[in-house]
């Protein structure tokens, strides 16, 4: 049989080994073929390890040989293949094939091989363990449930129902509030009403899905959104990346949870409080930033200008942009649950990030997602002479 030609038996013989990776055997065809591969300098990944096995093109190999049936996922093949952000830097950038329409969109095949790793039981322990941790706890950080949110105050979780809900996401509630205290003093500066679910708000199920656990995730999603529209909310809003990814893309379009309310992320719900005249800033800030995209708000999601716009209404402000930005962003290490499997690789993607802002003359790396935020922070720990803040912070401190 020749290497590109997949035969109906073939496929329907190893139909339960690849049920995921089937629904992309034109992007993985396509990729094999090219021979461009400019998809490598856009991948972080690569750029830390410099090995085809983690370039995306080489996870397009793996998937053609899995589609084939001439490899199998051994347990070093699975752990080779949580080695990618899915941050999708390689979709936008890398893929040049001529006559082959859209870009390869090598993160979906990663994680369509992923949750073949799932289903058959190989999956690393420590990707086991982080599934376990999210399904027991509510979270992936395996804290106690009780403490979601403690800091929020008992006069903002007065209200049990209300069309307007704020989903502060796991990282806000457990370890890095800041962006969604700020967050919230910003609505009700604009006299938005919202309601919280505190220490009943679950996970969003967006690590779960990304580590290949789909069907728990999808159970996730269905349940999360029952107990919204048991509250009567009309509206959610955000301020975690990779929650609002969830809900906006990977539940509708992913795992086919459809989402009965709309979906904002806090940066394009101030943007338009801003426009309608409810909210404006009169503090000066002095100050240089620049402005990371978060890859599940901006290349995941296509937020890339309210971020900026918002920061434009500081006076005072200057921003300055990095060398690789909006489209072609370079991830800090979290997402898709990469900080908790590769600690080691995710603190380098983000001291990387943090080099690249103090050389375009930062004096604060400022993101849109408490989870970019807590890890950049957690990683240089106040010692590289730059600011780590969220865009809500520095709104609130040019109220
Ligand atoms: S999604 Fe990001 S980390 Fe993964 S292969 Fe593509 S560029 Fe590399
Ligand atoms: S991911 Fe894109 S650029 Fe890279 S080898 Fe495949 S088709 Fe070519």
């Amino acid at each position: 049989m020749g290497l590109l030609t997949l035969g109906a038996s073939d496929t329907l013989a190893r139909f339960l080994k690849t049920l995921y990776l089937e629904t992309h055997q034109a992007d993985i065809l396509a990729c094999n073929v090219c021979s461009f591969k400019y998809c490598r300098e856009a991948c972080p990944v690569y750029d830390i390890v410099r090995s085809e096995g983690v370039a995306p093109s080489g996870f397009n190999h793996y998937a053609l040989g899995i589609l084939k049936g001439m490899i199998d996922y051994t347990s070093s093949a699975a752990e080779q293949i949580y080695k990618c952000t899915t941050c999708g830097a390689c979709r936008m950038d890398g893929c040049v094939t001529p006559g082959f329409g859209d870009p390869i969109d090598t993160p979906r095949i990663i994680e369509a091989m992923r949750a073949e790793i799932i289903e058959r039981g190989v999956a690393p322990k420590v990707v086991q363990e982080l599934s376990r941790q999210i399904l027991e706890k509510g979270n992936p950080y395996g804290a106690s449930a009780e403490v979601r949110g403690s800091w929020i105050s008992a006069s903002l979780m007065a209200k049990e129902r209300g069309d307007v809900l704020y989903f502060m996401g796991c990282t806000a509630g457990y370890l890095y509030p800041a962006p969604a205290q700020a967050a919230l003093r910003l609505l009700e500066a604009a006299e938005v009403p919202v309601v919280l679910l505190g220490n009943r708000e679950p996970c969003c199920g967006l690590v779960l899905f990304s580590i290949g656990e789909r069907r728990k995730a999808a159970e996730l999603a269905r349940q999360n959104v029952q107990t919204l529209q048991a509250m009567g909310v009309q509206e959610v809003v955000l301020s975690d990346a990779g929650c609002y990814r969830a809900l906006k893309k990977i539940y509708p379009e992913e795992l086919g949870v459809a989402v009965p309310f709309r979906v904002h992320h806090i940066t394009e719900s101030l943007e338009r409080l801003v426009s309608e005249g409810r909210l404006a800033f009169k503090k000066g800030l002095e100050q240089t930033v620049t402005y990371h995209d978060p890859c599940n708000l901006g290349i995941q999601s296509g937020v890339y200008e309210a971020p900026r716009n918002l920061l434009g209404h500081i006076p005072g402000l200057k921003r300055v942009e990095m060398k690789k930005t909006r489209d072609k962003t370079r991830s800090v290490g979290v997402g898709g649950g990469f900080e908790f499997i590769f600690p080691e690789m995710a603190r380098e993607l983000a001291l990387r990030r943090v080099e690249a802002a103090k050389a375009v003359g930062a004096e604060a790396l400022v993101s849109a997602c408490p989870t970019v935020e807590a890890h950049l922070a957690a990683v240089i720990s106040g010692q590289s002479g730059l600011l780590i803040k969220d865009v809500t912070e520095l709104l609130m401190d040019a109220l």
